[in-house]
């Protein structure tokens, strides 16, 4: 299988998508934020690092980040594919990728980049509901649980993400424009790009990708 990455703005959908994508393709999931909010549960020294840069909107810095991403993705489930979500976000950690990639036999095959509109992201993001057990997300009214306020999958209460408040989703929007969607020209240029539509709906969104992957297997 593929070495993948996922990329798009915050409440693109890329967490649904890396999900239904991991789950058909058998690929390890490494997804940035969950990494960074599990050491952040757990209180590593990490965690302690990471938790008002994150809960404030802003990046994790380079060098903490590319050390992480580096450690998981020379682990052997990694060997035969993967799907990086989140990660890389800047400029400088898509350079630092693209040397250790090949180094550690993980070089990039394909970029996924899910674009939305900016009112649509807020509005996602503002109606987002997390599961802090398993991570699946909802929506209050758009994905809604059976139960209210309780996880489908596995019965914990959801939770609202402390950076999915107005003032951190502007810093993350910020961000997003200055420091990551200058990705999307240098994987371009790699011959790696592939754009989707964000707004065609999960289930279309997940056809198209899968097609995408299945001809590049
Ligand atoms: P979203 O895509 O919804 O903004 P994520 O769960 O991917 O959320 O990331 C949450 C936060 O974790 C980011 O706002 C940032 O603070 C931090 N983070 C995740 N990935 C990276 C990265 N590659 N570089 C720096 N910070 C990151
Ligand atoms: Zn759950």
């Amino acid at each position: 299988m593929a070495n993948i990455i996922l990329m798009g703005p915050p409440g693109a959908g890329k967490g649904t998508q890396a999900k239904r994508i991991v789950d058909a393709f058998k690929l390890p999931h490494i997804s940035t934020g969950d990494m960074f909010r599990e050491a952040i549960s757990q209180g590593t020294p990490l965690g302690l690092q990471a938790k008002a840069i994150i809960e404030r909107g802003d990046l994790v810095p380079d060098e903490l980040t590319i050390g992480l991403v580096k450690e998981r993705l020379s682990r052997d489930d990694c060997a035969e594919g993967f799907l990086l979500d989140g990660f890389p976000r800047t400029i400088p950690q898509a350079e630092a990728l693209k040397v250790l990639g090949p180094e550690i036999g993980r070089a990039i095959d394909l970029v996924i980049d899910i674009s939305v509109p900016d009112e649509e992201l807020v509005r996602r993001i503002a109606g987002r509901r997390v599961c802090p057990k398993c991570g699946a997300s909802y929506h209050i009214t758009d994905m809604k649980p059976k139960k209210e306020g309780i996880c489908d999958r596995c019965g914990a209460e959801l939770i609202q993400r402390k950076d999915d408040n107005a003032e951190s989703l502007k810093v993350r929007l910020d961000n997003y424009y200055k420091q990551t969607a200058p990705l999307i020209d240098f994987y371009e240029k790699e011959g790696l790009y592939h754009h989707f539509d964000g707004m065609v709906g999960a289930d279309n969104l997940f056809k198209e990708i899968q097609t995408l992957l299945e001809a590049s297997k």
